[in-house]
């Protein structure tokens, strides 16, 4: 199995407090101009940028700044391997906060997360009793599913500020998984 973001993470740090001293070229891969949404121009996920031409930025000098800050983890992790590499695992792992990993799905390959190695790896991320623990947002065409061990917990449509609050609930001394948006969901226009 794979390293994980934690397993990086020096004592005392958050989760991915380690993850960017050792930065992967991105090579032939530019994914996340596809998956994510960029703000700055009114980008929506899951769909090619207008300025993405010949597989490189036409606006490369002048793209917005959070284009240029951003990174994911396959960058950023060395125990992540060529397997991973978003354009080969059609998976973009990145997080917005601390013990948050997001995973956003090429919508031209929604069922790639269910493949191997990566379903299992997702899983073992997504262990709540594990050191420094984590919350695995799985988003797929615009849906978003909360992935435990034990479950999929599925959310629906989520819009570019979904908040979500997940965990387990203790019923009759069983452990049961959790997921809820925790306000009312703005969908993409
Ligand atoms: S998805 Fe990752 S590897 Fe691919 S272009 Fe973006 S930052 Fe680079
Ligand atoms: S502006 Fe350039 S770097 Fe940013 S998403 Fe579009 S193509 Fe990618």
């Amino acid at each position: 199995m794979q390293s994980s973001p934690q397993e990086l993470a020096a004592p005392g740090e958050n989760a991915f407090g380690a993850l960017n001293n050792t930065a992967k070229p991105c090579g032939d891969c530019s994914l996340c101009c596809k998956v994510l949404t960029v703000t700055a121009l009114q980008k929506k996920p899951g769909r090619w940028c207008t300025h993405h031409a010949g597989g490189k930025c036409d606006i490369h000098a002048t793209k917005p700044f959070e284009c240029g800050a951003f990174q994911c983890f396959w960058t950023l992790a060395p125990g992540l391997e060529e397997e991973w590499r978003p354009d080969r695992s059609k998976l973009v792992l990145w997080s917005d906060s601390d013990n948050r990993l997001i995973v956003d799905v090429d919508p031209g390959f929604p069922g790639a997360w269910r493949r191997e190695p990566y379903y299992a790896q997702l899983k073992i991320w997504a262990d709540r009793d594990r050191p420094n623990p984590l919350e695995v947002l799985i988003r797929t065409n615009g849906r978003l599913t909360v992935l435990f061990p034990e479950a999929e917990v599925e959310l629906g449509l989520c819009g570019p500020d979904s908040s979500v609050d997940s965990g387990y609930r203790v019923e009759g001394g069983r452990r049961t998984p959790y997921a809820r948006y925790v306000e009312s969901v703005t969908l993409p226009a």
